[in-house]
């Protein structure tokens, strides 16, 4: 399989399987060939559609058989170039829209169990109707399905208040690269007998195991939510009003978006229905929602933490209605459809310690503008989790080539900047295959080996998500 098309034929891989389990025709492929970043394509040699586990297992062994590369896929929502198959060496997708159930939601237990291939929407809405939230909440929830949430471990907007997705795991389910089904969809909350075994598949990208079912810790859903969107000087300003409000609104905070005018404006000018949500331009923004249910008065105690910040808010509004706090929201989501808007640009998920934020955002914003003055800088991030998306866009007339320089120029200058805050280059999205090289340049040996250690034991073909995050 090293650098040329599978040896294997079509017929070999589908031979007993159901008719319609294996498609193989490019035009439909094409959908299956390509992420959200644009920049990576691979046609696959096949795409699989199983409805079972017993289903994937049997396509996983048949692989190994056949020594045909696989690659588990999702929503293809991803933005690290792991979900597609390599353009090199076409690998089997294996994908689980099919295996797309709410196996079922238990309110009393506060816990959900989820084909793998569920959208998350659809799992949310069925939590809802079960007066549940699950809280996993980001842009792409539309798209992104359940075992690309768990193979990324997902953030998103609300990790402040419950955590990342490895935090509302409770159990999986898991085919092995030797087309064993690990059945570890334990829904218990306090288990102790040795190994967290679940912990290996979430965040591993695929590399382990494909997650075929998880369960989900679920919350009770919040009957009152707060929004608004605060305008603020400076950096060190939302860090000091984020301090404040942290203490004073505790759990109850949960959500604290931060976001630089230069991004907000360029959402503006990209939709004609928005205009500027504040009287007066501020350089720093704040996006801030409380929820809660029971009998807590939401509103006084957001309106108390604002009193107690007071001198540090220039200006800002309070959503007073659902469609309002959409609007609001809208603000930011606008933002981040202006830069896909723009062509290719170059993205990060970075994430420094707290602390560091003002002093990282001050250093990166200036190597950018010394050494990368065309690149327009857009910054914001999820405060509480140190988690930046310090992103360059390029000028709109610049070619691919132009802008794949500056992308590689971009990560330099990022990269080098948060080494220098010991942060990490992947907050959410993952390392893939795009952040690869970064990765590798600063992993610890001890760590690449352990890594090593578990990929050889539990997939020595290395036929599964062969070449994300590292080579074996
Ligand atoms: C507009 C937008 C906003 C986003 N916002 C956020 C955000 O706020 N926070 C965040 O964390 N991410 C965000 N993302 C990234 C992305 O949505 C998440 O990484 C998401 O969890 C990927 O899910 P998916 O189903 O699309 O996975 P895919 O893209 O299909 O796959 C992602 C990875 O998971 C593996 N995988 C998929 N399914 C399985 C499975 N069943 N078993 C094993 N491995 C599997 C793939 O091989 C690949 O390595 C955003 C993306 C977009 C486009």
């Amino acid at each position: 399989m090293n650098g040329s098309a599978p040896a294997a034929s079509i017929d070999a891989l589908a031979n007993g399987f159901a008719a319609d389990l294996f498609t193989t025709d490019p035009e439909w492929m094409e959908s299956y060939a390509r992420d959200r970043t644009g920049s990576y394509y691979g046609l696959p040699f096949a795409v699989a559609r199983p409805r079972t586990v017993d289903e994937v297992a049997a396509v996983v062994r048949r692989c190994m058989d056949l020594n045909l590369g696989i690659v588990p896929q999702g929503g293809l929502t991803g933005l690290v170039g792991a979900a597609v198959s390599d353009a090199n060496e076409p690998e089997v997708v294996l994908l689980l829209d099919r295996m797309n159930a709410v196996r079922s939601v238990d309110p009393a237990g506060y816990v959900m169990v989820v084909d793998a291939g569920c959208i998350l929407e659809v799992a949310k809405q069925a939590a809802e109707a079960e007066n549940c939230l699950l809280p996993i909440t980001f842009g792409s929830q539309g798209s992104a399905r359940i075992g690309g949430n768990v193979s990324t471990n997902a953030g998103g907007f609300n990790v402040l208040r419950y955590g990342m997705t490895r935090d509302l795991v409770l159990g999986l389910e898991v085919v092995l690269p030797d087309g064993r089904i690990w059945n570890g969809l334990r829904t218990l909350r306090k288990d102790n007998r040795g190994y967290d075994l679940k912990q290996l598949f979430i965040g591993a990208e695929g590399t382990l195991g494909i997650v075929t079912a998880a369960a989900l810790k679920l919350f009770p859903k919040p009957t009152q939510v707060e929004t608004a969107w605060l305008g603020l000087r400076s950096i060190d300003d939302v860090m000091a009003f984020y301090a404040k409000a942290r203490r004073s609104c505790s759990d109850l905070l949960s959500a604290f978006e931060l976001i630089l005018r230069d991004g907000l404006v360029l959402g503006l000018a990209s939709r004609a229905d928005l205009t500027d949500p504040l009287s007066e331009p501020c350089p720093v923004y704040v996006l801030m929602e409380l929820s809660a249910g029971g009998t807590v008065d939401l509103r006084q105690v957001l309106e108390a933490c604002l009193e107690d910040v007071g001198e540090l808010i220039v200006d800002g509004t309070i959503a007073a209605s659902k469609a309002q706090a959409e609007r609001l929201w809208l603000y930011r989501e606008a933002m981040v459809e202006a830069q896909s808007r723009t062509g290719a640009y170059y993205r990060t998920d970075v994430s420094v310690p707290l602390p560091s934020i003002p002093a990282f955002l001050e250093a990166a914003l200036a190597a950018l503008a010394k050494s990368l003055p065309e690149g327009r800088p857009i910054a914001y991030g999820h405060v509480g989790d140190g988690n930046i998306h310090f992103n360059v866009v390029p000028p709109p007339d610049w070619s691919k080539d132009q802008r794949y320089i500056l992308f590689q120029k971009a990560e330099t200058l990022i990269f080098e900047t948060v080494d220098r805050f010991s942060g990490s280059l992947s907050a959410e999205h993952g390392v893939g295959r795009s952040k690869k090289g970064a990765f590798l340049k600063r992993v610890d040996p001890v760590t690449l080996d352990l890594f090593r250690t578990l990929k050889s034991a539990l997939d020595p073909q290395n036929r599964l998500s062969r070449g994300r995050i590292f080579d074996l």
